[in-house]
């Protein structure tokens, strides 16, 4: 009775922190550093207020449409949610069955687990995956053992920042007898995408999913979508709630999704300041995986832990994010802000090193001071 039991002992996801003061510097959720497309602020400002007394578009047909329209589909398959969260959540219920599984790349994103177990189902991860053939069929012998029925690619991966071939994925694809869903949340940060894969005629089983929370801004509107094959798309619009996407946010995401010199420029200015961040890294000796991303996943220098960096840097009001644990403790994950918030960063992290330096020399002056031993 009461609290069922697999809720009962459910942890819960933990997202990264929200600081309430704005004036830190927020590198810890992937957020992007700069505004959403000023042609937002005219939607919001114009935004009529009768629209807000009746209920929204349950099927958010123009929002759909033009998403299509963008990605080369047609309208019937495509979805949108409520954040790709949302996206995530439904899809645990409309594509597993109660004996099935749910896999994922591992380090990924931490939330598929927490799904699985909301769900009442186990989650099984894979490891990572370099973008090759040979890595992608070990995956799939693995979905085999595991019965799992829904398989969620992060591409690039997060957190690692990691890119897989598409055509790794394909071929994965191809021969898994359940459902993948690309996660492609930070797609337009990396050099290529699976959406051609999403839209083939012949697709059965891939499902991709985008996000207007990275590339476009607009986090705090919770906007996602996902495009695969019709079959797939009319079962998550079964299980969806009646007026999932509001009407503020159908409105806003349409004008940001149409507003492309805007979004390119936005996207081309995070991928110069990453480049730029991560050979400063690799200067000051840090190992950095190679990112596709808008975060990068990094090793401090030898002697130094990823944890006491993080409550360093959160002390100065800088916020990055460290995940516990055997695959990911010894690392950062560092989203990318602005050139002025990278440098804020690096001075942070250069004034520790001098600090440590300074007490090291003032350690081993102290030493020599010591009485030998006996
Ligand atoms: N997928 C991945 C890999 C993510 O990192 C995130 C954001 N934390 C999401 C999906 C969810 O994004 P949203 O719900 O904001 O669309």
């Amino acid at each position: 009775m009461g609290i069922a039991r697999h809720i009962r002992k459910l942890e819960g996801y933990v997202p990264g922190e929200q600081p309430k003061s704005k004036n830190v510097v927020k590198l810890n959720t992937n957020e992007n550093p700069y505004p959403p497309s000023p042609k937002c602020t005219a939607v919001l400002t114009s935004f009529d207020l009768d629209d807000l007394r009746r209920y929204p578009d349950p099927n958010f047909t123009t929002l759909a449409k033009a998403i299509a329209d963008k990605n080369g589909t047609t309208a019937d398959r495509v979805f949108v949610g409520n954040g790709s969260d949302e996206i995530l959540s439904l899809a645990t219920r409309v594509f597993v069955e109660n004996d099935e599984s749910i896999g994922s790349l591992d380090p990924s994103y931490t939330l598929y687990k927490t799904l699985a177990a909301i769900r009442d189902v186990k989650w099984v991860g894979v490891g990572r995956a370099t973008g090759d053939a040979r890595r992608a069929s070990a995956i799939l012998a693995e979905c085999r053992k595991s019965n799992i029925s829904l398989f969620l690619w992060t591409n690039p991966n997060a957190p690692t920042g990691e890119f897989a071939e598409p055509k790794a994925i394909a071929a994965f694809a191809r021969k898994f007898k359940g459902v993948v869903i690309v996660d492609e949340a930070y797609a337009d940060f990396s050099r290529d995408n699976c959406m051609s894969l999403a839209t083939a005629p012949r697709n059965r089983n891939v499902i991709v999913m985008r996000t207007f929370s990275k590339s476009y801004s607009l986090a705090g509107l919770r906007v996602g979508y996902c495009v695969g094959p019709k079959d797939l798309i009319d079962a998550l619009y079964k299980a969806k709630a009646s007026y999932n996407v509001d009407a503020v946010a159908q409105a806003v995401a349409l004008v940001a999704l149409k507003d492309d010199a805007y979004h390119k420029k936005t996207v081309a200015k995070v991928i110069k300041t990453r480049k730029a961040f991560v050979k400063a890294l690799a200067k000051r000796g840090w190992d950095v995986i190679r990112s596709e991303s808008n975060f990068v996943f990094v090793k401090p220098p030898a002697g130094d832990a990823a944890k006491d960096i993080f409550s360093y840097l959160k002390d100065r009001n800088i916020f990055v994010r460290y995940f516990p644990g055997p695959l990911t403790g010894d690392r950062l994950r560092i989203t990318i802000g602005t050139d002025g918030q990278m440098e804020t960063l690096l001075d942070a992290l250069d004034d520790r090193f001098r600090g440590e330096e300074k007490t090291r020399k003032t350690s081993k002056t102290k030493t020599r001071k010591l009485p030998p031993r006996k």
